[in-house]
């Protein structure tokens, strides 16, 4: 099965992301993860996208169709991938659809996971996540054990992302308006669309989710 999760930042695609493909058995191909990675390996991919990333901007189309072209080819994918953050424009979703068509595939479903505003913003300014695993933290309704360290990790102390600053989120939810929710008419039209809620626990939205497209929950 091949899914996208569409939404606004904050709204939980990274981590129903995560949970979907370990308890579904696809492949997670996060482009802001992998983006993420190479400035953190300091590429020159990683070097270029740094500034975009952090003033809330997009990365350009080429870059990133070329990338997800790459990731969804490996063989982790073949039985099904999850894109989390990707398309965000219609020209990427655009040339999702031609990739896929070309190796005779086809997109599944379109989650478009919706939340209000002063909710997002909450979420994000509490969000951690740890360094090493990626896990998604929320100080508020998800802490670690400890308050500060990965469960998973004792000793990764839990870091903040560059861009869940408050001036860059306000950017990165106006770049979500203007270039990125218009994919949801889009896919509308193409009947893939599934509205989700993602107002509840990450528990709960994630049973939702999995129910929805027909996996262990
Ligand atoms: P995310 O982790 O999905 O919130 O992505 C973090 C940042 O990476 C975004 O704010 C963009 O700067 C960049 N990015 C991730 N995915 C894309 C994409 N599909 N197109 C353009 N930029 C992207």
């Amino acid at each position: 099965m091949r899914v996208v999760l569409l939404g606004p930042p904050g709204v939980g695609k990274g981590t129903q992301g995560r949970k979907l493909a370990h308890g579904c058995g696809w492949a997670l191909i996060s482009t802001g993860e992998m983006l993420r990675e190479a400035v953190a390996r300091g590429t020159p991919l990683g070097v270029e996208a740094k500034k975009t990333m952090e003033a809330g901007m997009l990365v350009s189309d080429p870059i990133m169709i070329e990338m997800v072209k790459e990731r969804s080819a490996e063989p982790d994918a073949g039985l099904g991938f999850v894109l989390d953050g990707f398309p965000r424009t219609v020209t990427q979703a655009n040339a999702l659809d031609s990739m896929l068509q070309s190796r005779e595939q086809r997109l599944d479903v379109v989650v478009g996971l919706e939340a209000p505003r002063d909710k997002l913003a909450r979420r994000l300014s509490a969000r951690r996540e740890c360094p090493l695993c990626k896990r998604a933290y929320n100080l508020v309704s998800a802490p670690p054990r400890d308050g500060l360290r990965c469960d998973d990790h004792p000793g990764e102390l839990l870091v903040q992302r560059e861009d869940d600053t408050e001036h860059t989120v306000r950017r990165r939810l106006e770049v979500y308006d203007r270039q990125t929710a218009p994919l949801l008419s889009y896919y509308q039209g193409q009947g893939r669309l599934r509205e989700v809620s993602a107002e509840g626990t990450m528990d709960d939205v994630y049973r939702t989710l999995a129910q929805a497209l027909g996996c262990r929950v």
